[in-house]
């Protein structure tokens, strides 16, 4: 809630600081550049090659309180909250050691004393020859979105936590159903039952995608890291894809004996979001088998899991890890699904030491790789 009181007089220190603030530089900006950034809806800072600031607009020594003039850098430090510093810090620094764009969110203090999620874009700016001359940064501030997916967030997993009572019980019943017809020889019904099973178990793997969705959010996906051999998990994978899908054909080539240290159901789950998309994708393909290779070098275990399906255009293909994100179009939307599997097998991936790539011929192919260190405590 803005003060009106502190509003009026920090209004009144505006005009005395802003004019100093423009020229311990003013040569480099233009005045329409100046005017451009005046009237943006977004807090502007232009910072020299020293990471020392020489322009900020007054939008954003409106958020700040107006600063005395010669504190706006040290007064933006300060303002950050103590507990987003250190990250903070680090991603600037490094970015602007390496001179690279970066995108950072933390909490900032504005002139009521309230800490706003903001939204913190880096773009460096070089000079015609070339020569780095400094940092465009520009401001969002995002509080209200952050609280909204907090909120988005402690719905799912309630929602989410209220279903799973009602599901293990459907399928506790569903099982005597099952064991009952088994028993009394009612074949027409076994294939009923094994289909409600069947669904049911897909449910409960989207309610538990869902609650490790909120885990990685809330820093709280725990892993159990053991030392396992790679290619016996990759086996069992495969095999278990392979009796799920009868009717597809799943091939696995390659071997090795590496170890390596990682949490072995999280890495399941991952290789297998990865074939279940691969026999997704290619449902409707003629060729629809799912290739699997491992491999090892010295350093590294590898896996690809390729597919002959939709395929995935080139402008999707970093976007398809984000949360949430599903490809658009006619032929996409036809397959149903969260756009959660490929975030959190990429998190998995991560959370184990290793990377993961994507490469694909739009229409013909789409091809996954993961490599994960060798662990060397045999
Ligand atoms: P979803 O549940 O939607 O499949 P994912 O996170 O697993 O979510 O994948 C994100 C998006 O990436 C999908 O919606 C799909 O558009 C695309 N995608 C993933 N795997 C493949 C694949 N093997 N072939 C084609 N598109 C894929």
């Amino acid at each position: 809630m803005k003060s009106t009181c502190t509003l009026s007089r920090n209004q009144s220190k505006s005009a005395e600081n802003k004019t100093s603030i423009e020229n311990q530089e003013p040569a480099v900006l233009g005045t329409s550049y100046i005017s451009m950034a005046q009237s943006s809806p977004t807090m502007m800072w232009i910072t020299g090659p020293h990471n020392r600031e020489f322009f900020i607009n007054d939008h954003f020594l409106e958020f700040l309180g107006f600063p005395p003039s010669d504190a706006g850098f040290e007064f933006w430090k300060n303002a950050i909250h103590p507990k987003d510093r250190k990250n903070t810090f680090k991603r600037t620094d490094s970015s602007f050691e390496k001179k690279k764009p970066y995108k950072i969110e933390y909490r900032l203090r504005r002139y009521d004393d309230q800490y706003r999620w903001v939204m913190d874009n880096g773009a460096p700016q070089f000079d015609a020859e070339g020569n780095f001359i400094g940092y465009l940064r520009s401001l969002v501030d995002v509080h209200e979105i952050k609280e909204l997916e907090h909120r988005k967030g402690q719905f799912i997993t309630a929602a989410s936590h209220e279903l799973k009572t009602p599901v293990t019980s459907l399928k506790v019943y569903l099982h005597l159903i099952d064991e009952y017809i088994n028993e009394h020889h009612l074949a027409p019904y076994t294939e009923y039952s094994h289909g409600a099973i069947t669904q049911l178990n897909k449910i409960t793997a989207l309610i538990d995608q869902l609650l490790d969705l909120n885990r990685i959010q809330s820093s709280s996906l725990y892993f159990e890291n053991t030392t396992f051999d790679f290619c016996e998990l990759v086996d069992e994978v495969v095999k278990k894809m392979q009796l799920l899908h009868p009717q597809r054909e799943i091939t696995l080539q390659g071997d090795c004996s590496a170890q390596v240290f990682a949490d072995y159901e999280r890495l399941l789950q991952a290789i297998e979001n990865l074939i279940s998309n691969g026999i997704k994708y290619s449902a409707a393909k003629e060729n629809g088998k799912v290739e699997v290779v491992m491999g090892e070098d010295t350093e590294r275990v590898y896996l690809t899991v390729k597919d002959y399906g939709i395929g995935i255009a080139e402008k999707h293909l970093l976007k398809i890890f984000e949360r949430f994100y599903r490809i658009p179009g006619k032929t996409e939307e036809t397959f149903p699904g969260m756009g959660i599997g490929l975030y959190l097998t990429r998190k998995i991936i991560q959370k184990s030491g290793g990377e993961i790539s994507v490469e694909s011929d739009y229409g013909n192919f789409t091809e996954f790789t993961i490599k994960l260190p060798v662990s060397k405590d045999t």
